[in-house]
């Protein structure tokens, strides 16, 4: 437990003895008309631009510029393996082994490649359990390979819902739902992260339980990635997805993350969608051979993917393998408290966090809830140069992430939040 205490001078100390202090100079940050520093709150939607990044996609481009094709082979980071240059570092951040992940395409599309593989589903187990307040990506994805596989998306959609007047999940409603379903039940698909709530769920728990009434458990990790440290591999999780413009600062729409379990690594005989990229690297170019399957995460890949994208990946978490995950958690356990002490000193009659106190259950972002709020409530942090998140109908979500805000962002954030709520 942290000691926090008021007043600007507090924050302005923790800010001086903060060991990450020097990468907030790292990343470009969003200005005011007036030339100051947003409060850029939103690095669960879109993180910020490391400075480096020009600099990684530059090289590639001249790359292409003076060696055309012969790129793949000369360039200064080769574009044939490029993807291996990002694996180690990925599988780092979201604790897996090398062989388990890939990053390739984009997220939803992801998830799609998993589920062809991991949603099997026979007549009588054909359902797909997700969080009741799943991303609507999630949502739609399931719904529509429920219906792929012929089924009706209502009928095979079970819902993991928080009990009456409360936002969280239970473990011990889970429970319930797959003792009363669990044999129906084909595949559980859970966000690790909730975007809305922020909770942050015990991966290994619903592994395990999925696992015991037979269900394949897969998880979006969006939300998780680059915030909490997600122990993939030791989760048991059959696939996990997720995405590297948010907490991983990789640009707007750049490509995703994947995680298969080691487990899977060398069984051929799961369906799956292939492409010349899931073939052999040796045999790759020989182009007349019989399919034959790639180990590992590497093994789902479909196309020889975007270079520049990529180069702003590599930009990203190289800083990431500089830093760790260790670090950064353990400066974002202490950043999001001291957010949680300020805001409970506004009155907990006028404001209300829905995410969970303890900070094992949660990831930096803090969704807040205010009383007889409306959106303009919103409009009004904005005009004072706070870049936050509102959802319909009364929630403000923000995200202090610890590469880049510092405790007095964090600071001016209450102190104008507390400005508003008295005019
Ligand atoms: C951000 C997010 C998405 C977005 O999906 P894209 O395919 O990258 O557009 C999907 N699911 C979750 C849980 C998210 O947080």
């Amino acid at each position: 437990m942290f000691h926090y205490k008021t007043g600007l001078d507090f924050a302005l100390e923790q800010d001086r003895n903060d060991k990450l202090k020097a990468y907030r100079n790292q990343f470009h940050i969003p200005k005011n008309q007036d030339g100051s520093d947003c409060i850029y709150m939103t690095g669960n939607s879109l993180g910020l631009q490391p400075k480096n990044t020009k600099a990684y996609v530059n090289q590639e481009l001249d790359d292409w510029a003076q060696l055309g094709v012969e790129g793949h082979f000369e360039a200064k980071n080769p574009w044939l393996p490029y993807h291996e240059f990002l694996t180690k570092s990925m599988a780092n951040v979201v604790g897996a082994k090398p062989i388990e992940v890939v990053v390739m395409n984009t997220l939803t599309a992801n998830l799609h490649f998993m589920m062809v593989s991991f949603y099997q589903p026979t007549k009588t187990r054909y359902k797909i359990l997700i969080e009741s307040d799943a991303f609507p990506s999630d949502k739609y994805a399931v719904e529509s390979q429920l219906r792929h596989h012929g089924f009706d998306d209502k009928d095979g959609l079970v819902l993991w819902k928080p009990r009456k007047g409360e936002e969280l999940l239970n473990y011990e409603d889970l429970q319930t739902i797959l003792q009363e379903q669990g044999q129906e039940i084909a595949l559980i698909m859970i966000g690790g992260v909730n975007y809305y709530t922020g909770q942050y769920f015990d991966l290994k728990r619903i592994t395990q339980l999925g696992h015991e009434y037979g269900c394949k458990v897969g998880f979006d990790c969006a939300h998780g990635a680059g915030n909490v440290q997600l122990n993939l591999h030791d989760s048991g999780a059959d696939f996990a997805v997720w995405c590297t413009y948010k907490y991983l600062n990789s640009g707007p729409g750049s490509l995703a993350g994947c995680f298969v379990h080691e487990r899977h690594a060398h069984n051929k005989n799961l369906n799956r969608f292939t492409g010349w990229w899931s073939h052999n690297k040796a045999t790759r170019f020989n182009m007349r051979n019989e399919f034959d399957q790639l180990p590992g995460a590497e093994g789902w890949q479909l196309s020889n993917p975007p270079i520049l994208s990529m180069a702003a990946i590599k930009a990203s978490l190289d800083m990431f393998s500089e830093v760790g995950i260790e670090q950064l958690t353990e400066k974002s356990k202490k950043l999001t408290g001291y957010f949680e002490f300020l805001l409970k000193q506004l009155g907990e009659d006028t404001i209300r966090i829905i995410t969970p106190e303890n900070p094992n259950e949660r990831g930096c972002q803090l969704s807040i809830q205010v009383k007889n709020a409306d959106k303009s409530l919103h409009d009004k942090l904005t005009q004072a140069g706070v870049i936050s998140d509102w959802r319909e109908p009364d929630v403000i979500r923000c995200a202090p992430t610890p590469f880049y805000n510092s405790f007095e962002d964090v600071y001016r954030l209450a102190e104008k939040l507390k400005t508003i709520l008295n005019e």
